[in-house]
């Protein structure tokens, strides 16, 4: 059994028009296949190996997840984040969270120290900061850039799509699993949770495969995305057919975003409507990075 680890930093209204931006992303998407290779290297399983990954591009502000994260129309930071082990199928999640630098992490501690899945809001992060978890202040989290992408949004009187991190992880015991991260849409109301931190909506995992989902968050949990993805696949279906399909349902709703697909074997793939900010990470093959619709990946 050979590991592989695929990571995203959201697909979509992404800028990708923006060279310094693209330049930013890129480096960012291999600093986090590092950590998450690293992991791997070492001997952690797939559940540790996601996270590391999602933890570097949450300490990014290029990204929207952790530092950086869209606020909300009130100008507050409310994160959503899950992980779903696939060898357990046991899962943990954090939604509408301020005050944390590493949500994926609060989640993981969900999965291990708790008998539920999701925790909401402030009870959430005390839990997640008692045990253990990273506290920081609200303005730590803010940048310029998710300010002028809140004046956008309201100027437009709608929230903005504004992208999602994720990664999904195979080790080399052949254990899947997949993790989650995102401040959600610029401009969104207070409360507002989308599909990240619910399990089978933006993040999933089981022993056939691994996924992590961006994009219109309320689309995705209303077509249940991440678990329709798995469900093909399980009755047969290739993984690209299976996430397309799904995109594809996406789509006939009017929206749009995109997926990683890891499987039990093979390099895993990303899957996306518009261009997409993702890498990927085998031993065979390095790590590699792609940020517009149609570009491979090349060496990061
Ligand atoms: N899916 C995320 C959400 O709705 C946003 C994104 O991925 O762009 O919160």
């Amino acid at each position: 059994m050979s590991a592989a680890l695929l990571v995203h930093g959201g697909a979509g209204a992404i800028g990708a028009a923006d060279p310094t931006r693209l330049a930013t992303a890129r480096a960012g998407l291999a600093r986090a296949l590092a950590a998450g290779a690293r992991a791997l290297a070492d001997g952690a399983p797939a559940l540790a190996a996601a996270e590391a990954a999602v933890r570097a591009l949450e300490d990014d502000p290029a990204f929207n997840a952790g530092r950086g994260s869209a606020l909300t129309r009130a100008g507050t930071v409310e994160m959503d984040a899950a992980v779903m082990d696939g060898s357990t199928g046991a899962a943990g999640a954090v939604a509408c969270v301020g005050g944390l630098r590493h949500p994926v992490h609060a989640a993981r501690l969900v999965l291990e120290r708790t008998p539920h899945v999701l925790l909401v809001g402030p009870a959430a992060r005390l839990f997640a900061v008692e045990a253990g978890a990273e506290a920081c202040a609200e303005d730590e989290l803010v940048t310029e850039r998710a300010r002028a992408d809140l004046a956008r949004a309201l100027a437009r009187a709608d929230a903005a799509l504004r992208g999602t991190v994720g990664a999904v992880a195979r080790d080399r015991d052949g254990r899947l699993a997949a993790a989650t991260s995102t401040g959600g849409l610029s401009g969104k109301r207070c409360g507002r949770v989308g599909d990240s931190p619910l399990i089978g909506s933006g993040t999933w995992a089981d022993r056939r495969c691994a996924i992590s989902a961006t994009g219109d968050g309320e689309l995705f949990i209303r077509t249940a995305f991440a678990h329709r993805v798995a469900s093909a696949i399980s009755h047969g279906a290739l993984s690209a057919a299976a996430a397309e399909a799904a995109l594809a349902a996406v789509a006939r709703m009017g929206g749009g975003g995109g997926c990683l697909v890891l499987g039990r074997d093979g390099d895993g793939s990303a899957h996306q409507a518009a261009d997409m900010f993702r890498g990927a990470w085998s031993p065979g093959a390095g790590a590699r990075v792609a940020v517009l619709g149609g570009e491979p990946l090349a060496p990061a």
